[in-house]
């Protein structure tokens, strides 16, 4: 049996029903943008995290980029962000002129609380928290820095719908919580898709102005905006797929723990929650110095994995431009060359699991 990495298909057969009625129910409408799919999912999403708004976006990247629009962040500011991430990340804060700050990661993968006020300066305008994988950052010391430096908070929640920190829904410690519904995210849709939670009435009618061209009424355009609307029949989708959060969330967590509980071999180092959080596991991710010879081995016995992530932004070719050497950040490239992804993922079978840990159990 061949274990791919990603299986989005069982996702979508575990509410098939739901989602073709649903996606017939918008198509039939006449109506395929703003309309009243994406106002009640933007009310049941913000309920879902506690927020008390919601902007539905095009995407995870536009979520960023427009974040540190509106916060006014762009040329001559830094912003804070951890070393280990997905560049869209870092290309939120760039594509508005800004300049990043990396930060190294804990144990726990993103970005170490302890590292950050070393970074701080003058121009620090703001911190981008990553909740990487699903495990929340260690929020309170965190808002603490922001509070004390008078710095703006963003959240990149892109893999951490659902995941608590002491109790709070990431996405709702900040100015804005980004999400992403790209259809590999624990709450995916079926095509782009993204968000913004905000707590700040002028803020959301801001992201609701500039994703429609910077337009509040038709034909009058306040700020050159961008054209980044949730469309309904993804938004339609979302909503199937948020009613069943629960048990999605649930599963992953199951899928985590029965691997945490079965992987055995002294080679690898498995992933821990970080105390008082709710991890959702967007991804399952050990380390092992000999990460190439453990996914070719895994292949051979026809078990896909995948890196996240292979090559840190601060060293990627679009960034060059930065001039960042090799070895610039020791701890964030370590993980680039030792990490690896285990297949995790909605309707995984226990026989998928048990060839995975089987696999993992025999490299030596
Ligand atoms: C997926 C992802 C994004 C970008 O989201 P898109 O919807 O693909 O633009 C940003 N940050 C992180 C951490 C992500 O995983």
């Amino acid at each position: 049996m061949k274990i791919m990495p990603n299986r989005m298909d069982r996702g979508f057969q575990m509410y098939q029903q739901e989602f073709e009625e649903k996606a017939l129910e918008v198509l039939r409408s006449g109506w395929y943008v703003l309309g009243k799919e994406v106002s009640a999912f933007e009310e049941e999403f913000a309920a879902y995290t506690g927020a008390a708004h919601c902007v539905g976006l095009a995407s995870g990247l536009d979520a960023l980029w427009l974040a540190f629009r509106i916060l006014g962040i762009g040329k001559g500011d830094e912003v804070i962000v951890p070393g280990n991430t997905y560049i869209a990340s870092v290309m939120g804060i760039t594509i508005n002129g800004a300049t990043p700050v990396f930060v190294e990661p804990d144990e726990y993968f993103s970005l170490d609380a302890d590292r950050i006020e070393e970074k701080i300066t003058s121009r620090t305008k703001a911190i981008l928290a990553v909740h990487l994988y699903g495990i929340p950052c260690r929020m309170d010391q965190i808002v603490d820095l922001c509070r004390k430096y008078r710095l703006r908070l963003v959240e990149d929640c892109a893999q951490s719908h659902g995941a608590r920190y002491k109790g709070q829904m990431t996405g709702t410690f900040g100015d804005v919580g980004c999400f992403s519904f790209y259809p590999s995210k624990n709450l995916g849709a079926f095509g782009d898709g993204g968000a913004v939670t905000v707590k700040d009435q002028a803020l959301a009618d801001a992201f609701r102005m500039y994703r429609n061209y910077g337009s509040e009424k038709r034909y009058y355009n306040k700020v050159v905006g961008a054209n980044s609307r949730l469309d309904e029949l993804q938004a339609g989708l979302l909503r199937v797929r948020l009613k069943h959060m629960e048990e999605i969330t649930k599963e992953r967590q199951e899928i985590a723990a029965y691997y945490s509980a079965h992987l055995n071999n002294p080679l690898l180092k498995l992933p821990v929650a970080r105390n008082d959080t709710t991890c959702v596991w967007h991804q399952y991710v050990v380390r092992c110095e000999e990460r190439d010879r453990l996914m070719d081995f895994l292949s051979s016995r026809n078990i896909g994995t995948i890196i996240h992530y292979p090559i840190p932004p601060h060293l990627s070719e679009a960034y060059q431009y930065l001039g960042y050497q090799k070895n610039s950040l020791p701890i964030t490239e370590h993980l680039a060359d030792t990490v690896l992804s285990l297949p995790i993922y909605n309707g995984i079978t226990e026989e998928e699991m048990e060839q995975v840990v089987h696999g993992i159990n025999h490299f030596q």
